[in-house]
């Protein structure tokens, strides 16, 4: 493997900048950060940072939401050689996607949380994932992100490889650790079974139900037989479909799997 000097970009969309936060709070490895790579860009950090200068690594955050945010994409897209979506926000549309997600229009989601006569003085558009609007190499999902994942995927990037991508679900984890199943023990909703792994189970091993924070998995074979399971154990279908959408409102294939399910289809 060889190292490389790597120069590397945060770049904010509409989010509530946790992820890039969560870079800032890795405080034992700050440091280390700061002196592997070069930081191009990254304006929590470094009143220093330059937009438009080049880079190996974007990482992006949060959801594209108005003209800027897409006009900012589009523009680090040009000079990136590797894009990754920071966040659940930028991997499935995140919280911000959820009324969307719901069946509400733009306008009446706009209504209910501004009121009638709010007047916006940027153009707002239907919060997006990032890929809906440019090609993405990587995701990096949670909200916020992991640490020790952040740190790997940046490893992996400075010894010229690349980060693997999970694709298995919390429920995994979980088992691993030997936590009791909060489906079949309480009967509680969890989304453990459809949403991507990398957390470690953190809810379900505190006894609650994982709200789908990381976003739906892409592998979708085993959603039927999940979905009977939660029903067999007393868990309402629709409330579980009701909770995926708040994080994965754009994950249109699942939530389409789990909808004909739930119709008995
Ligand atoms: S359904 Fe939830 S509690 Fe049960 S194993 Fe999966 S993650 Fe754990
Ligand atoms: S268990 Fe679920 S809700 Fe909790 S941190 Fe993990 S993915 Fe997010």
């Amino acid at each position: 493997m060889e190292k490389r000097e790597l120069r590397v970009g945060f770049y904010p969309t509409t989010s509530c900048y946790g992820c890039q936060l969560n870079v800032l709070n890795i405080e034992d490895k700050l440091i280390d950060i700061f002196t592997e790579v070069k930081i191009v860009c990254f304006h929590m950090a470094t009143s220093a940072s330059k937009i438009e200068e080049s880079v190996d690594v974007a990482f992006i955050e949060g959801a594209v939401v108005t003209e800027d945010d897409e006009e900012l994409v589009k523009k680090v897209r040009e000079k990136a050689k590797y894009v990754v979506a920071m966040g659940t926000c930028a991997c499935h549309g995140g919280v911000q996607s959820a009324n969307i997600g719901a069946g509400f229009s733009l306008d009446e989601a706009i209504k209910t949380v501004y009121g009638e006569n709010f007047q916006f003085d940027m153009k707002v558009m239907p919060p997006r994932p990032l890929d809906k609007v440019i090609d993405v190499d990587f995701y990096l999902p949670g909200c916020p992100i992991e640490k020790e994942e952040f740190l790997y995927f940046l490893a992996t990037f400075i010894w010229s490889t690349w980060p693997e991508q999970k694709d298995f679900p919390v429920c995994q984890e979980c088992r691993q650790k030997g936590n009791p199943c909060v489906v079949i023990e309480e009967g509680k909703p969890c989304l453990g079974p459809f949403t991507t792994a990398g957390c470690g189970a953190r809810c379900p091993s505190l006894g609650l139900p994982c709200m789908g924070c990381r976003g739906p998995i892409k592998e979708i074979q085993r959603v039927d037989a999940m979905a009977k399971m939660m029903e067999k154990n007393g868990v309402d279908p629709l409330e579980a479909l009701k909770r995926m959408k708040v994080f994965g409102g754009h994950s249109d294939e699942i939530i389409e799997k789990f909808k004909s399910l739930v119709r008995g289809e």
